[in-house]
């Protein structure tokens, strides 16, 4: 069985507030899981991947695996360096970011290593780490295949659909849906739905709602009416809206997934908002 375990749900910034407890204050994680696969298969580092690496460590797990990045926001990379696995002799990690403009994916790490931001640098790290550009297209690794297509944000961003085990997981937690009905928009849209048709499971963006998008367009990121408009025909088994605003409490997104569902009951989705700490299970 696939399973998907949210480590961290939370947009731009943790926030450790207690009301913010309930959905979770750490930035973008998730893993998936299957009794078949051998090696770890992570997305994205926010602050979230510190307690899986934690738990890994605990229980003396497999230390080996590939770390997909949709791209090297501060949000997604921040617990990067907390992820003790890296700090062990028997670790060996590859991470995979699509192509950055004018850095290659070891200089972006580097970088976030540097002196200046961090005591500890790259080369100071036990376990073996490479680092790769990942393009549009589909790549195949042990157990599974990871297709990629560009989201629309603000730096160049991964979209990833995982077929594992005759299943498909799509991860877009940073993607703006377009309202304009510009030629481009219109095709993006277009490429977009035939990507995540018939998915398992969609991972998406739904930071705000219509009414605060409105001053915030251009910003790379949904709000959820439009991705329940998008998604509504394309035959999705279960939708789960991330990239919770550091804002929002844990009553406004309770009061907004009663919304959510009130509008998905009438289209026909399944539709949840992540949790910090979810497991969810593909069966
Ligand atoms: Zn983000
Ligand atoms: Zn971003």
């Amino acid at each position: 069985m696939v399973t998907i375990k949210f480590w961290g749900v939370r947009g731009s910034t943790p926030c450790a507030n207690s009301e913010n407890m309930g959905y979770g204050g750490n930035t973008t994680c998730v893993q998936i899981c299957s009794p078949n696969l051998h090696e770890l298969l992570i997305l994205d580092c926010g602050t979230g991947i510190r307690n899986l690496g934690n738990q890994l460590i605990d229980h003396e797990d497999s230390l080996t695996g590939n770390i997909f990045l949709s791209h090297p926001h501060w949000d997604h990379l921040q617990g990067f360096a907390f992820f003790k696995p890296f700090y062990h002799p028997k670790g060996k990690f590859k991470v995979h970011l699509p192509p950055q403009e004018g850095m290659s994916c070891n200089e972006i790490l580097q970088g976030h290593f540097s002196n200046t931001f961090f005591p500890v640098t790259l080369d100071m790290l036990s376990a073996e780490l490479s680092c790769s550009s990942i393009e549009e297209g589909t790549h195949t690794f042990e157990g599974y295949r990871v297709q990629m297509m560009w989201g629309r944000h603000t730096i160049p961003t991964g979209i990833f659909k995982i077929h594992i085990e005759g299943k498909t997981i799509v991860f877009a937690p940073d993607n703006e849906l377009p309202h304009d009905e510009s030629q481009e928009s219109e095709a993006y849209l277009e490429q977009f739905k035939s990507f995540i048709h018939g998915a398992d499971v969609l991972i998406h963006d739904a930071q705000y709602n219509f009414e605060e998008y409105q001053s915030r367009i251009g910003w790379g990121h949904s709000n959820w009416e439009k991705v329940l408009e998008v998604t509504r025909e394309s035959q999705i088994k279960k939708v789960y809206f991330t990239h919770h605003d550091p804002d929002h409490s844990d009553d406004y997104l309770k009061q907004r997934s009663d919304q959510i569902h009130q509008m998905a009951g009438t289209y026909n989705q399944a539709v949840e908002l992540a949790r910090d700490g979810m497991t969810v299970e593909i069966s």
